[in-house]
C-alpha cells in the first residue's frame, strides 16, 4: 500500500510547510538556564523545505530567561504545574497563555508542531510527575501543559516531538502529511470563489483512496456534492485535516 510520504513525493511537489516549533529547538537559547536544545544535523535535514513559527510558551508567559525550573507535581487538586524550588503555581497562567497562543497560531494556519520532549510545557506524554513536596516521581504520564492546551484548542493539528522525527523515515513522513495539507489550502486559496477546482481535489481524493480507502471515497463524495467553493474548500481541508492527524497516531500507518 502507498504511503503518505510515497504520495507526495510520488506527485513531485516540494515540502514546504509550515510548522510550530518549540523554540530552544531551533537554537534559540530559551530554557530555564540560558541554555537550547538545537541540533545543527537535525534541523539541517528540514532546511528549505520548513517556515518555522517559534514558540517558547515558558518565555513568552514572562518567566525570564534565566527563571527557576518548573515540574509537574501531583496533589490532591491533580497535577499541577509548579517552580522547583519555590513551588509557585503556573498551571492556570500557563493553560490560559496556551489558549490565547493556540488561537494566534490558528490565524497563521500551521500545517504542524514540533514539540520539545521531556518539557513540562513542550512535552506531548511521558513527562515525569513527582509528589506534592516534589522530591519523588510518581509515575511518567505526564503531558506538558502548554501541549496540552494546544490540544484541547486545535485536535485537528499534526502534533510530534523531535525525538520522534529523529529517524529519516519518521521526520520524512510526518514533513509529507503537512505538506499535502499546505498543498490543498494553496490550491483552494488560489481557485475562484465561483468556480472550485472540482477537478484538482477530484483527482487528489481519487490518489489518496490508495492510501486510505475510506478518507478518499469521502473527499470524492464531497466534491461530487454541489456544495459552493467556501463550503467544499472548508468540509475538504477539515476531513484531510483529521484523517491526517488519524493516520499520524496511527502506529501501523508507520512511514
Ligand atoms: S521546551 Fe518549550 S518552554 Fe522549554 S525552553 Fe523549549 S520552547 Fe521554551
Amino acid at each position: 500500500m502507498l504511503s503518505f510520504r510515497a504520495f507526495v513525493l510520488g506527485d513531485g511537489m516540494s515540502h514546504i510547510a509550515r510548522l510550530g516549533i518549540s523554540s530552544c529547538l531551533l537554537g534559540e537559547r530559551v530554557r530555564w538556564n540560558g541554555g537550547h536544545k538545537g541540533d545543527e544535523g537535525w534541523l539541517a535535514a528540514w532546511a528549505g523545505r520548513v517556515e518555522w513559527v517559534s514558540v517558547c510558551p515558558e518565555r513568552e508567559l514572562g518567566l525570564g530567561v534565566p527563571r527557576e525550573p518548573i515540574h509537574l507535581r501531583r496533589g490532591e487538586g491533580g497535577v499541577r504545574l509548579v517552580g522547583v524550588r519555590s513551588g509557585r503555581e503556573l498551571g492556570p497562567a500557563m493553560a490560559s497563555f496556551a489558549a490565547h497562543r493556540a488561537r494566534e497560531l490558528a490565524a497563521l494556519d500551521l500545517d504542524g508542531f514540533v514539540l520539545k520532549s521531556r518539557s513540562p510545557s513542550c512535552g506531548l506524554a511521558g513527562l515525569p510527575v513527582h509528589d506534592e513536596r516534589g522530591e519523588l516521581v510518581l509515575s511518567e504520564d505526564g503531558i506538558g501543559r502548554f501541549a496540552a492546551g494546544l490540544q484541547a484548542e486545535l485536535p485537528d493539528l499534526l502534533l510530534a516531538e523531535e525525538r520522534e522525527l529523529l529517524a529519516v523515515d519518521r521526520r520524512e513522513t510526518f514533513l509529507a502529511r503537512a505538506a499535502l495539507l499546505r498543498r490543498a489550502k494553496r490550491m483552494l486559496a488560489s481557485a475562484s470563489s465561483s468556480e472550485p477546482p472540482r477537478r484538482f481535489l477530484a483527482i487528489e481524493a481519487a490518489r489518496l483512496r490508495a492510501i486510505d480507502p475510506l478518507l478518499g471515497a469521502e473527499l470524492l463524495a464531497l466534491v461530487d456534492r454541489a456544495l459552493d467553493a467556501d463550503a467544499l474548500a472548508r468540509s475538504y481541508l477539515a476531513r484531510l485535516q483529521r484523517a491526517l492527524v488519524a493516520s499520524a497516531r496511527d502506529p501501523s500507518t508507520g512511514a
